[in-house]
């Protein structure tokens, strides 16, 4: 079996206590490796490993940290099968999607790369002609970085691209189940740095070790992606030391389709976005809202195609949706599903396990649609992380963006329409940090990332994602 250990300036190591924890695949809940679980003393530890390269790693320019990182970008992209491979066992996507990730990871330090070294100054007007005042962007210090398991690589390499580039050292906790890729991610990013101590990782559970990260005076900067619920708990404990903080949270994202969007286009965008990593995603489709003119016309498109998906193990090839990440995460679709149809929603596809002797000891479910759905079910206010699609009919554009904004998270939204002035009208409405317009996907290196309301503070990506790294110093100087 694989063996993982935690890195702490630039070694492998075990955890002061020696505790291990096996990982499970969620295909067929074999074990896939036996991970080192740390503590709050490990959780030190590394803090001290990352505070002792701060001052080697942002004492470099801009322009050798820029080649450092192309370094690790590269060596990311030569590991990619491996670490593609321990994605897939760990957290079940199909492997395609899981060397994505990782490939779309070395992408993300190689734009930071690029990025750190537009780290500009200002040479700011004053009241006096004796005095000038200059403004710099410094790094921040030591950062923490805390990541979820749906996007363990993708989500951490928004972090410590950014982190680096602009100088901070850094310490990350993984999922607790689901460390393995994001390890070896990181020790390729070591491995290409060629800086000991500037990139640390600790396993162990959130409560110790994230606790830890949080409230250790050390760390100056908490950059988090989760639930809500962990992110208030994180924000509380932050500002005991007033910390920076940026939180990606959960999200509740609509989808609206007028009546003259493109059908297939949005049939097919939607049912991609809803049903991508098992709906474990936090700009999932989680809400349809379709035109009354063209409710049914879509809908039986959108059944057809949702039915056509394959579901199974995500190392076979052929394969659209893995099993789903655990069973706590099954039983809340089911949840949601059987809450829904309580309150009269009508299941018109899945709804329940695959069946067959493949899928018996996996965390499998069909991609489920629902219709008939309003505001009391759970599947149109919680965030259900899973693969259900409900679909709702309105009558006006208003009446849709009424609906899409009926939530306390604003992550993502999405229109479909072949009309400019209802999707800028629409665009400008919605209440959510990313919309899509006749597209299903907002993200994008170049552009910022991140929640309205309930579902974060702060942007990653572009560069925005930097200056979340960043503190701003004035030098005031009298001639
Ligand atoms: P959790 O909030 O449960 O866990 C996220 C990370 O936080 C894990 O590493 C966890 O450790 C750690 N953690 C847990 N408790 C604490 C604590 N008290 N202090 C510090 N760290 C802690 O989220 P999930 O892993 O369940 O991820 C799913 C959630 O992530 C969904 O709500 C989803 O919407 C959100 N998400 C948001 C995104 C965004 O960009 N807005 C993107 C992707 C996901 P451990 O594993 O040991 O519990």
């Amino acid at each position: 079996m694989l063996r993982s250990k935690m890195l702490i300036n630039g070694q492998m190591v075990d955890s002061a206590t020696g505790m291990t924890s096996i990982i499970h695949n969620p295909a067929n809940q074999e074990p896939v490796a036996e991970v080192s679980v740390g503590g709050r003393e490990d959780a030190r530890l590394a803090l001290e490993a990352a505070q002792k390269a701060f001052p080697v790693w942002s004492g470099m320019t801009a322009s050798e940290r820029s080649r450092a990182l192309h370094q690790a970008a590269g060596l990311v992209r030569q590991r990619a099968e491996d670490i593609g491979r321990l994605l897939t066992l760990e957290q079940g996507k199909p492997l395609k999607d899981a060397r994505r990730e990782v490939l779309a990871s070395a992408d993300v330090l190689d734009y930071y790369a690029e990025e750190g070294q537009r780290n500009f100054g200002e040479w700011i007007s004053t009241s006096s002609r004796q005095v000038r005042s200059l403004v710099i962007r410094q790094p921040i210090g030591v950062a923490a970085l805390i990541t979820p398991w749906n996007f363990p690589v993708d989500l951490l390499s928004w972090k410590v691209g950014p982190a680096l580039a602009a100088g901070c050292t850094v310490v990350a906790k993984p999922p607790s189940l689901a460390p393995l890729a994001a390890t070896a991610f990181m020790q390729a990013v070591n491995d290409g740095i060629g800086c000991p101590g500037a990139v640390n990782v600790v396993h162990g559970p959130g409560d110790l070790v994230g606790a830890e990260l949080v409230e250790s005076p050390i760390s100056r900067k908490i950059a988090f992606t989760g639930e809500t619920g962990t992110g208030r708990w994180i924000m509380e404990h932050a500002a005991r030391h007033i910390k920076r903080i940026s939180l990606e949270l959960g999200g509740q994202s609509p989808f609206i389709v007028c009546k003259d969007a493109d059908l297939d286009k949005a049939v097919a965008a939607c049912v991609q976005r809803a049903f991508s990593n098992m709906g474990q995603i936090c700009i999932s489709v989680n809400r349809i809202y379709v035109d009354r003119d063209i409710a049914e016309d879509f809908t039986s498109r959108f059944v057809e195609r949702t039915l056509k998906l394959k579901v199974g193990d995500g190392l076979c090839p052929g394969v659209d949706l893995g099993p789903m990440f655990s069973e706590a995460q099954r039983q809340k679709t089911k949840d949601h599903i059987a809450d829904a149809l309580d309150k009269g929603a009508k299941l018109l596809a899945g709804g329940r396990e695959p069946e067959g002797e493949e899928y018996s000891r996996g965390f499998f479910f069909l991609p489920t649609v629902l219709s008939e759905v309003n505001h009391s079910m759970k599947v149109m206010h919680e965030e259900t992380f899973g693969p259900v699609a409900p679909i709702m009919k309105f009558q006006s554009l208003d009446e849709a963006l009424r609906l899409a904004n009926d939530t306390q998270y604003g992550l993502a939204a999405y229109i479909y329409t072949g009309s400019l002035s209802t999707a800028i009208n629409a665009a400008e409405r919605l209440e959510a940090g990313g919309i899509g317009v006749n597209v299903n996907n907002v993200m994008d290196h170049q552009a910022p990332f991140g929640g309205w309301k309930q579902s974060g503070l702060g942007r990653e990506l572009s560069h925005y994602g930097l200056e979340e790294y960043l503190e701003i110093k004035h030098i005031r100087i009298s001639l």
